[in-house]
């Protein structure tokens, strides 16, 4: 399949009357899947409405059917639509933080979306990403626009129209380059079905401000607990995997550097992955360093393009530094132990 590229500069104004804006909205329209830039990572978009449209995206990305994907949209009109009704918590998190990587599962009206969007559940994800691309075409195709992050089933996310090339090119119709993305994970995804709202996938908006908005917020106990079978279905897949074995070290950099030495002198090729505040501290065949300490923003930034670095590189095991879990720091650590199939080395435990 041939597949076409746009650049469009995201800052502009006015992108709705661009072609690179009008014509992936035509491609969506007319049941194809286009790639597009959101706040948080590419997402792989299609018409929400029609079954074609949304079987095109599990086929492109060789996506489990069992693992709903989150509907965007561009006004709160449209949510209007495709929701039955939209708790006080609810509205209130939207007025927080829409547009913005939140989010929101709420039931859903019977008929309104295909079931492949659903996966057959009562409920839906939605959110209104926080770009002006992505919202640009969402209003110019007229549609809810169902879209997961657009790279290979079971790779690290794209948080650039490169790494989308790399999964898809030949696959989709098109791919619309805004750029890096900015903040680097995909949304917070919030139960808002039960009287306590449930975290079921930390995202770009943290615990702290969503509690700072309502009140308690729990977070699904699978998240930390790997016997339990998680309420977001598609958190039970292996995710974000480098290709080479990643596993995650909690301790000092000695420890770390220690395990790397003992993996080296075996003949292994040893990649680290560390915060910039200890890259001085380590030696190894491939270093990459994702972000700050300083900031734990930059590291949820530069995540997916570090981890997405040891694949183009001849590295046999892969160590990263876990960083804090506070903040946007509870995604980032979701996202690397999920990258690391859970595999972590403890200081304290050995
Ligand atoms: P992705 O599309 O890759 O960003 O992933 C979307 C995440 O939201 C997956 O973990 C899905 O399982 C989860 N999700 C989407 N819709 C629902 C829903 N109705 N109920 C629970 N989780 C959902
Ligand atoms: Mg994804």
């Amino acid at each position: 399949m041939e597949t076409k590229i746009w650049s469009v500069d995201k800052n502009v104004d006015n992108v709705q009357s661009y072609p690179q804006i009008t014509e992936p909205a035509q491609l969506l329209q007319a049941g194809q899947v286009v790639a597009f830039p959101t706040e948080t990572v590419y997402g792989l978009g299609a018409n929400a409405k029609s079954d074609e449209a949304v079987k095109k995206v599990f086929e492109a990305k060789g996506r489990p059917s069992d693992n709903p994907l989150i509907v965007h949209i561009a006004s709160e009109g449209q949510l209007e639509e495709i929701v039955e009704d939209i708790p006080d918590k609810a509205r209130r998190l939207m007025d927080e933080f829409w547009p913005g990587p939140l989010t929101l599962i709420l039931k859903h009206k019977p008929g309104k979306l295909s079931n492949l969007v659903t996966a057959g559940l009562n409920t839906v994800g939605i959110r209104m990403p926080d770009h002006q691309v992505a919202l640009g075409i969402i209003r110019a195709s007229n549609l809810p626009i169902a879209a997961p992050s657009a790279n290979t089933s079971g790779k690290p996310s794209p948080t650039s129209a490169k790494h989308v090339e790399v999964d898809l090119f030949g696959r989709i119709a098109g791919i619309v380059d805004g750029g890096a993305t900015g903040v680097g994970v995909e949304s917070t995804v919030l139960d808002c079905t039960v009287e306590v709202p449930v975290i079921l996938r930390p995202g770009g908006v943290t615990l702290e401000q969503l509690e700072a908005v309502v009140g308690e917020v729990q977070q699904d106990v699978a998240l930390k607990n790997q016997e339990t079978a998680p309420k977001a279905p598609g958190m039970k897949y292996t995710h974000y995997a480098p290709k080479a074995p990643l596993y995650v070290v909690k301790g000092h950099p000695a420890f770390l550097q220690r395990i790397a030495d003992e993996q080296r002198s075996e003949g292994f090729k040893v990649g680290i992955m560390a915060a910039r505040e200890h890259e001085s501290e380590y030696s190894a065949d491939h270093m990459v360093i994702p972000g700050s300490l300083a900031d734990l923003h930059t590291v949820a930034t530069g995540l997916y393009d570090a981890l997405r670095q040891f694949d183009e590189v001849d590295v046999d095991i892969i160590l990263s530094e876990s960083f804090p879990e506070s903040g946007i720091g509870a995604a980032v650590m979701n996202r690397l132990e999920k990258a690391a199939g859970h595999q972590i080395i403890d200081e304290k435990h050995v």
